[in-house]
């Protein structure tokens, strides 16, 4: 299967934190490979903006050690790297200040797509977007891309639509959420809508239940001191798991259109129900001293990693969710997330009741269906159906999975899966904002996360801790054991 490239239109795309972590480990090599698949026009260019005092030959040898850092060896092709670079100017800007705006409204060029990248700290948004008007460089079609933290609460949250909304249309916003640019997420849609199997029993009548688990092997580590004024709750629930319960939970939009998506997504946030505290796990990861650690080494707590005895954040999440509308009565959304875990998983489960009547007889293999979609590791989907045993000796019946592994069924553009930041960087010059949060869907999530952080904070909860490298907090197990489920095993 040969894959299709439409180029987009020639762009001229400014990243501000151009000399950042971000820009240099996503978006540059997320442009590089678009480029070398001809997607990029050559006549586009890339404008990195920061305050370091850099010129274009200087921006170009840092891009360079980036790209040959984070891009694939065998995709580092030198006379593509050469073109790449040529692309690549920059400008030295202070948000905060005056200097550099003048020379960057010269640099643009009229008559082709202008995006402006900020990946920078949210407190400059406003100061980015005040600007850019100021010295007349955006213009009624430019495009603005942000990237999360999108808030810390409600009110953080409106304030920085505020700070956008007044320089910019909702339509020219372009909000990364990256779980939403993985082929994976956007397949979800595809097997729901473009199946006539699937939708018939997408509701409580034939879900048990749905479980939703992004499982991380690594510890907060060095970005202890970032991770310490978040936990899981704000860095991964509020948006990435809140994305994926949406894109399960809602209606068929009328059409693959950006604001029809986003509606849908929107009434699933607005029926989520307040979560009581009893529905509510919250973990940190224990230390364990050098003789028992791995390979011998000890691992530091989590308290340690943070440098702060006192912490309460949560390097463990797990939620058992309710959405209060006609198609999901009853059917509970179990989300789980954590740091040092087991296994580096990222999978949502489809669990579907069990057949009303055992034609059978008791059989101990017995189990319910499930759809299993896989982000990571290997992408793909897996339907577990009961089939016979086979052989002589009566019926006995046995589970077998229908797998769906986009590498075994597509061949070589299976593995090529774009990189979510290849897919969203193009989607922003396309000018196609459905896999990107609208400023409401951020704020619902907000009015929803808020409670239960506030709830935690005034009982004075503790975090339990967990082991490192285990499922979680026991704790966490009785969340399904008392509904009378369990938790799909998170693999090493
Ligand atoms: P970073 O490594 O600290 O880079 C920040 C960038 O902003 C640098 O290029 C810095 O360059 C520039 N900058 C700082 N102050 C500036 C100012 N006053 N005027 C102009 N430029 C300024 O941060 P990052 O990790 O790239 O993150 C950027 C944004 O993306 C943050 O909002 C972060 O939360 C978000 N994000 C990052 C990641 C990630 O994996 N890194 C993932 C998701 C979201 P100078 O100091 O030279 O000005």
């Amino acid at each position: 299967m040969v894959s299709r490239v439409i180029p987009v239109d020639p762009f001229d795309l400014v990243i501000f934190g151009g000399t950042g972590d971000l820009a240099k480990r996503k978006i540059l090599p997320g442009l590089f490979i678009r480029f070398r698949a001809g997607q990029m026009p050559e006549d586009s260019r890339i404008i990195g903006a920061a305050r370091a005092d850099l010129d274009d030959a200087g921006f170009r040898k840092m891009a360079q050690a980036a790209l040959t850092e984070f891009v694939a060896r065998d995709k580092l092709d030198a006379e593509v790297m050469g073109r790449f670079l040529q692309r690549l100017h920059y400008v030295s800007i202070d948000a905060t200040g005056e200097g550099g705006w003048t020379e960057l409204a010269g640099l643009m060029r009229p008559g082709v797509v202008r995006a402006f990248y900020f990946s920078v700290a949210p407190s400059l948004f406003g100061d980015l977007a005040e600007r850019l008007h100021a010295h007349g460089i955006a213009e009624p079609q430019s495009r603005i891309v942000v990237e999360k933290p999108f808030g810390r609460d409600l009110a953080s949250a409106e304030a920085l639509n505020a700070v956008l909304a007044a320089h910019f249309d909702e339509r020219q916003i372009y909000r990364i959420d990256h779980y939403l640019g993985k082929e994976t997420v956007q397949n979800l849609m595809a097997v729901r809508f473009a199946n006539i199997l699937f939708e018939p029993v997408w509701n409580a009548q034939y879900v048990d239940h749905v479980q939703i688990t992004v499982a991380e092997t690594v510890g907060v580590g060095g970005r202890g001191s970032y991770y310490d004024k978040s936990g899981a709750m704000r860095d991964m629930v509020q948006n990435h798991m809140m994305q994926l319960l949406c894109l399960i939970a809602m209606e068929p939009p009328y059409k693959f259109d950006p604001n029809a998506v986003r509606d849908e997504k929107l009434k699933v946030i607005r029926a989520l129900e307040p979560v009581p505290p009893e529905d509510i796990v919250r973990g940190q990861y224990r230390g364990v001293p050098g003789k028992d650690g791995r390979d011998g080494k000890a691992e530091p707590s989590y308290v340690e990693d943070v440098g702060d005895p006192q912490s309460r954040t949560e390097s463990y999440i797990a939620l058992k969710v309710r959405v209060a509308n006609w198609r999901w009565q009853g059917t509970p959304f179990y989300l789980r997330t954590g740091k040092k875990l087991r296994g580096r998983t990222s999978e949502i489960a489809i669990v579907f009741k069990e057949a009303p009547h055992s034609l059978f007889g008791e059989n101990e293999s017995w189990k319910a269906n499930v759809l299993t979609i896989r982000l990571q590791p290997n992408e793909g989907m897996n339907l577990s159906v009961m089939i016979k045993e086979p052989g002589p000796g009566g019926m006995r019946l046995t589970d077998v999975p229908l797998d769906m592994s986009f590498a075994d069924a597509l061949g070589e553009e299976g593995t090529d899966i774009p990189d979510a930041y290849e897919r969203l960087i193009m989607d922003v010059i396309r000018g196609n904002q459905t896999l990107f949060m609208r400023g409401d869907e951020v704020e619902a999530a907000w009015a929803w996360t808020d409670p239960i952080i506030k709830g935690w904070e005034e009982r004075g909860d503790r975090p339990r801790g967990y082991d490192p490298y285990s499922s979680g907090p026991e704790d966490a197990l009785m969340l399904l054991h008392r509904d009378g489920r369990r938790w799909r095993e998170i693999r090493e």
